[in-house]
């Protein structure tokens, strides 16, 4: 049973009825910061009498009702949508947010010079991995803490907050104390001891998709995070495999206007590793907003063709500076995706 909270409902008064909840046994979650307040209540079977109850409080804008296996995820619990705050930037409004950086952190000089010029190019947040998943146990695994230690001094320098992987439960602590964003790779999206110890960092999150995960499976993973009682969350539609080898990925660009009526995260699109090939980059960034995407988060190096990982999808800043002209033209120029 999902409560939707006014949004002016007094936090002490909020607090009593968690309290009162939870003496009742039942398992209860608070979502409190992208937006109207919501309360989750886990109990199977609970007689209607306790909704109406519970509906008729004076701080209980309404109780939700829900027919979908994802219950703090789903549109009708938030309509208006979210906002996830990563420092002063907010994903989920109408202003487009552009990520971008490269995808793994490779020395001092790299970073420090990519991170300044998609600062330059108009980017808004910081990418680079830390810790990489790669498919290969020999290819080159990350600089581990000493690139989260270089990310740290790229922010420092630029006023670019930071999103890197984070990708095993025994790095979380760590990476939170280095990140401002904390990203789920695609391979992890179903590590639920990974999302569960994510959630609880209380950090924004960006959620990649499983590449072949379907849309339901990709919003309960994103339950996890909510019913962990976080609700900073950012879906990433990354592509899904696909039969065609011609793209390194199938960018899936049906699953933005879908998941934005399906739920009331914000969704940003990755053309990166979508496409596998720079050249594709611009034209799917652009599609990726007209399709009613939050924003993007794109690999971006000085010099793509050196690139230790993913050169082959890396753009360079000039490409980067002309994609965030455009995608604010586009979003200029569209009006908010059709809901159902
Ligand atoms: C990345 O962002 O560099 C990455 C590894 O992405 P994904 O998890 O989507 O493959
Ligand atoms: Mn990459």
């Amino acid at each position: 049973m999902i409560l939707r909270l006014r949004s002016d409902a007094d936090p002490h008064e909020r607090q009593k009825l968690v309290t009162v909840l939870r003496d009742y046994g039942l398992e209860v979650t608070v979502l409190a910061h992208g937006g109207v307040p919501v309360i989750g209540i886990n109990g199977h079977g609970l007689p209607d009498a306790f909704a109406d109850d519970l509906a008729r409080l004076p701080i209980v804008e309404a109780v939700v009702s829900i027919g979908k296996p994802y219950r703090l995820a789903a549109r009708a619990v938030r309509p208006e949508g979210t906002v996830v705050q990563v420092d002063s930037v907010r994903i989920g409004e109408r202003e487009p947010v552009v990520i971008a950086g490269p995808c793994t952190v490779e020395s001092r000089e790299q970073l420090i010079r990519t991170a300044e010029a998609v600062r330059e190019a108009g980017a808004t947040l910081l990418r680079g991995g830390a810790y990489k998943p790669r498919t290969s146990p020999y290819s080159f695994q990350g600089l581990g803490e000493r690139g989260l230690e270089l990310l740290a001094e790229a922010r420092e320098r630029t006023g670019l907050p930071i999103v890197t992987e984070v990708l095993d439960t025994e790095h979380v602590e760590l990476v939170a104390q280095y990140a401002d964003m904390l990203q789920i790779g695609s391979r992890n999206m179903m590590n639920f001891a990974l999302l569960r110890k994510v959630a609880a960092t209380g950090k924004p999150v960006l959620l990649k998709r499983g590449f072949a995960a379907t849309v339901e499976e990709w919003l309960l993973a994103a339950e996890y995070l909510l019913a962990g009682g976080n609700d900073q969350v950012v879906l990433c539609e990354r592509g899904v495999r696909g039969f065609d080898p011609a793209t390194r990925f199938m960018l899936d660009l049906n699953a933005v206007p879908l998941v934005r009526q399906l739920s009331h995260l914000p969704v940003i699109v990755d053309p990166s590793h979508g496409t596998g090939l720079r050249e594709l980059v611009p034209g799917m960034s652009l599609a990726a907003i007209a399709a009613g995407a939050h924003g993007l988060i794109v690999e971006v190096h000085v010099e793509p063709e050196a690139a230790l990982v993913d050169g082959r999808q890396s753009i360079d800043p000039a490409t980067l500076a002309d994609i965030v002209r455009r995608v604010r033209a586009v979003r200029d120029v569209i009006e908010e995706p059709v809901m159902a």
